[in-house]
């Protein structure tokens, strides 16, 4: 296990930090892989205290926050999650999962938290001197923690000591000061990508497969070997890999004879309709023969191979062949 990997475990052990502050206090609680990979989390908003204008750039504050951390998961790398603010009325029940997966309520003190337990998480926004822009830098850091982030010294938003200009907690002037908010970074993405995966192909791993005869027992064996890269920043293992096959190939045609320990495999058929294949008109859909392993234990790490081994009586050139269609084989590394 390398030290990326034990930094999020510790991050993720480290539940409750309280900070000292002049004033104004600012804890978390972090809910950490509370959530599932590219869930879209409803964001239940109180209506924000104030007259209609205070009330509107407190609104527009919630939506650049939530479009802040939105739009750092638009990261090709990250199967992130989505935020969806959704204003409370009578008909939403805070407490029911169902309407609300993250609440914010507005409080007219000098404390901002966000707390976990049994959904919904719950944000605490203390607005007593603050501004607009102060409510959006409060909210960016929250909501960070309400997506399972812990505070990280290399994140400028998520930082114990967040948009201070000192060591201590954020003054009301540092949290409302009219400098360019800070966004996402490499260090807020990578816990992203550590806590619900990532969507990268094929840049991570890469696989080679051959055939051999044998003859006593009348059949063909296939090997595939899947090799994970070291690449910067793609540290996590891979735990899953599919490989493509001809449309005819059935569960009984193939003998699963290798397998890495902790894996687990299936053949699937996808564009299956009334019983045929392909009968949209279009090209016959592949049959995948997938493996994958639910424990990431098991994964395969960055410089490791595995080899997984088949054997069936279709030999290459059949018109089941396996072997002609392998450059479509496609390592997958999904968390
Ligand atoms: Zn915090």
């Amino acid at each position: 296990m390398n030290s990326n990997k034990w930094k999020i475990i510790i991050a993720i052990m480290a539940l409750i930090v309280v900070f000292p502050s002049f004033g104004r206090a600012w804890e978390s609680w972090n809910p950490a892989a509370r959530w599932a990979r590219g869930q879209t989390l409803k964001v239940c908003v109180e209506n924000p205290p104030g007259d209609a204008e205070t009330q509107g750039e407190f609104w527009e504050a919630v939506y650049e926050a939530i479009a802040e951390w939105n739009t750092a998961q638009n990261d090709p790398n990250i199967q992130g999650l989505t935020l969806e603010a959704v204003p409370v009325n009578d008909e939403i029940d805070i407490n029911d999962p169902n309407d609300c997966d993250i609440d914010i309520t507005w409080h007219n003190d000098y404390e901002e938290s966000c707390e976990g337990g049994p959904p919904p998480v719950s944000i605490h926004i203390g607005y007593a001197g603050l501004n607009s822009r102060g409510i959006t830098r409060v909210l960016k850091h929250e909501l960070g923690h309400a997506e399972g982030l812990d505070h990280s010294a290399a994140s400028e938003i998520m930082a114990e000591n967040a948009f201070s200009s000192t060591n201590g907690a954020p003054s009301d002037p540092d949290l409302n000061s009219e400098d360019a908010f800070p966004v996402p970074n490499n260090d807020d993405k990578a816990g992203k990508k550590a806590m619900y995966g990532t969507a990268q192909r094929a840049s991570q791993a890469n696989g080679e497969s051959d055939a051999s005869r044998d003859d006593e027992e009348n059949l063909w064996r296939y090997n595939y070997f899947l090799h994970a890269l070291v690449v910067p920043e793609f540290w996590i293992p891979i735990t899953e890999f599919t490989v493509s096959l001809s449309s005819n190939i059935n569960l009984d045609d193939l003998t699963i004879t290798q397998i890495p320990q902790g894996w687990e495999w299936a053949l699937s058929k996808v564009g299956i309709s009334g019983g045929r294949l392909g009968d949209d008109g279009g090209a016959p859909s592949p049959a995948y023969l997938r493996f994958w392993t639910s424990n990431t234990i098991f994964g395969v790490e960055p410089g490791q191979s595995v080899e997984f081994q088949i054997s069936s009586t279709l030999p290459p050139r059949d018109v089941r062949e396996l072997l002609r269609i392998l450059p479509a084989m496609i390592p997958m590394s999904l968390v």
